[in-house]
Parts: C-alpha cells; structure tokens; sequence
C-alpha cells in the first residue's frame, strides 16, 4: 500500500523515523537525535504489487497499518494529508466499474 509521509528537510528521511525508538535502525545522525524538521507537504511513497508491478493503493490518512505488531503506526492525518489523498482520490485513481451502476433490468419477472 503507497503511504503519504512527511519527509525530514534536514535528512530527507521520513519523519516517523526520527521518533522514540526507530533511531536505532539507521545511522543517520539526525534521525538519531529525535529532531525532525518535516515538511509540510506530504511527499507520496509508492508501492508496487509483486511481481506484477501494479501501483498500490493508498492508505487513508489516519489508518492503523500493522496493528498489534511492534511495527503498528498511524499515517499521519494532517489537513495537507487529507487534500491530497482527496486530490488523488478525484484524480487518476477514480474510475466507475460498470458492475457498480444498479442493474434493474430483469429483476421484475424473476
Ligand atoms: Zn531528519
Ligand atoms: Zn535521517
Ligand atoms: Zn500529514
């Protein structure tokens, strides 16, 4: 699933990262020293599906991803969050599939 994250404009790093804990998993000094500086832009990180390659979809602003894991985290939820998973929502992603218009016809004879 892709993910908007606030990147550090300090180390380009992912805010998150800067947070209690996860400093020990990089060597990045400013991540260790628990000080980000995030943008208020939320930058888009994109997944892929293996081994096809499909772009993932989004996680809404506010989703509990791994809940109960050690790993568990929200995405964040600010307004800059929201406007553009809206934005993307409105956007290249949106598509109407023909099985979700009402189908009446032929229901009134069986
Ligand atoms: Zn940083
Ligand atoms: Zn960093
Ligand atoms: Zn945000």
């Amino acid at each position: 699933m892709s993910v908007l994250v606030h990147l550090c404009r300090v180390c380009g790093h992912q805010s998150a990262w800067h947070e209690g804990g996860n400093g020990g998993y990089t060597p990045c000094w400013c991540c260790r020293a628990g000080t980000a500086d995030p943008d208020p832009a939320p930058t888009l990180l994109p997944t892929t599906s293996s081994p096809h390659g499909i772009p993932e979809e989004l996680w809404q602003p506010g989703t509990q991803r791994n809940a109960g894991t050690m790993h568990a985290s929200r995405t964040c939820a600010c307004a800059a969050c929201r406007e553009a998973a809206e934005g993307m929502a409105a956007g290249t992603t949106r598509r109407e599939h023909p099985l979700a218009a009402p189908r009446l016809v032929g229901l009134s004879g069986r």
